[in-house]
């Protein structure tokens, strides 16, 4: 029996996935995870308690686990284990990322001087050091500018600019949020601390694909609808498939390719972004592992007649199957990331049942817990929850979500209601 390891900082609907997917193969499953306490299913025999900050010490304790039990292939869900997964890999022959293409993959400014050494179209950018005045940079680069701290994601931080000041004030937003004590903990201590990078035009797409031996694989290519022009950069709507024109899409696709080969990627999921304007694709990124968490639901993939999630294509994959048979459903389908509004502790939310009644939605989910304290962008890290919908068409997927959207009312603070 194939044994697969999958490193995780989370241990919600994607593992519950991938669990299942696992049982229907006969794929073992060994999971790596650093939330084992929270655990609602002890990992019967199969969990590795692993400190992604304490990468040596992690390493350690899963080769000493796959000498007892081999594996035969590795995953990463979420950033944070992706050089982990790959030294993991290496370490012990199994196809994979290389380490250092893992780790130029993880940092933002190796990945655009890769991308720059291979003639991608790419911003300019500096690297701002802890401590360092802004000014002088402010006075250097051209306008508008995007000022983005190192260590995060999820657009966490990333604050458009179009003077020197707004420059500054940007620096020094961003510089705040490095240093909140819960941000500190999460960041890996050798992330360096700011980058300001040329604004690149056009919308934004977001790419799921698989590598196999350097190659990708494009599994869809998703629209986001709504104009992300700054000064905060909220993802809201992914649809798939997209509306660009054939050529267009054939173009991001070798983008994405050349992106992969630049970055040295071998083996493995990938999920990238990249900006289509008028000049072309140009990559923000691409991050060595699937799409993250509940957003991986969108996509449903039909093998032998059967339908199958992306986790069981990925594990697969991970295991050394030909994934090739796998064809994504023929139904558009979309998620949103209900973005939030503004800073309050969340109360409730009403219309959920109406929301769930418009045509197309598939599903809602809620993952804002009673009065937990939610911030919106550049400051804040979560949503309030997942808006699922599938139709013919991808524009009738964004009209739903939008529809479903509306009629959703969120409590925040005790009185202040805020109709989004
Ligand atoms: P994260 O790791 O937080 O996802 P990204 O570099 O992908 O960081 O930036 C998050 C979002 O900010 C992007 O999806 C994009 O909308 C916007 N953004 C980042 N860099 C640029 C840029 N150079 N030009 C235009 N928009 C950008
Ligand atoms: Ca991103």
């Amino acid at each position: 029996m194939p044994r697969v390891l999958l490193l995780s900082t989370t241990t919600g609907y994607q593992l519950r996935s991938f669990t299942e997917s696992a049982e229907r193969l006969g794929i073992g499953l060994v999971l790596g995870t650093d939330r084992c306490h929270r655990l609602e299913d002890p990992w019967r025999d199969g969990a590795i308690a692993v400190r992604f900050h304490q990468e040596d010490a992690s390493l350690r304790a899963i080769l000493a686990e796959a000498r007892q039990r081999p594996l035969s292939g590795v995953i990463a869900v979420g950033d944070r284990p992706t050089v982990l997964a790959a030294r993991v890999a290496s370490a012990l022959g199994l196809p994979g990322k290389s380490v250092e293409a893992a780790e130029a993959s993880w940092s933002k400014p190796a990945m655009r001087r890769r991308f720059a050494a291979a003639d991608m179209r790419t911003p300019w950018f500096r690297e701002l050091p802890p401590g360092a005045d802004s000014a002088p940079v402010g006075q250097r680069v051209s306008y508008p500018c995007v000022v983005k701290p190192l260590g995060l994601s999820g657009s966490r931080g990333v604050i458009r600019a179009d003077t020197p000041s707004e420059i500054d004030a940007a620096v020094r937003r961003a510089r705040a949020i490095l240093a909140r004590p819960d941000v500190r903990i999460q960041r890996p201590r050798d992330s360096g601390e700011l980058l300001v990078e040329g604004y690149i035009e056009g919308r934004e797409y977001a790419i799921e694909g698989v590598v196999t031996r350097g190659k990708l694989r494009v599994l869809a290519i998703f629209d986001k609808p709504d104009p992300l022009e700054g000064p905060f950069f909220e993802e809201t709507i992914y649809v798939t498939p997209s509306a660009l024109t054939e050529d267009l899409q054939r173009a991001v696709q070798q983008e994405v390719q050349c992106a992969v080969s630049a970055l040295g990627l071998v083996h493995g999921p990938v999920h990238a972004e990249c900006r289509v304007g008028r000049d072309g694709v140009t990559m923000l990124e691409v991050a060595a592992r699937p799409i993250g968490g509940l957003c991986s639901r969108v996509l449903r993939f039909e093998a032998d007649g059967q339908r199958a999630p992306l986790e069981e294509l990925l594990l697969r994959h991970a295991a050394g199957d030909d994934v090739s048979g796998y064809v994504r459903e023929k139904e558009a389908a979309g998620v949103m990331m209900i973005p939030i509004p503004r800073r309050g502790f969340y109360k409730g939310v009403e219309g959920v049942e109406a929301a769930t009644q418009v045509p197309g939605v598939e599903e809602i989910l809620i993952t804002a817990k009673q009065d937990q304290l939610l911030e919106p962008l550049p400051e804040g890290d979560s949503y309030l929850g997942f808006i699922f919908a599938r139709a013919n068409e991808p524009s009738a997927v964004v009209q739903a979500i939008r529809e479903a959207h509306g009629r959703l009312r969120f409590e925040l603070d005790a009185d202040l209601r805020v109709l989004r």
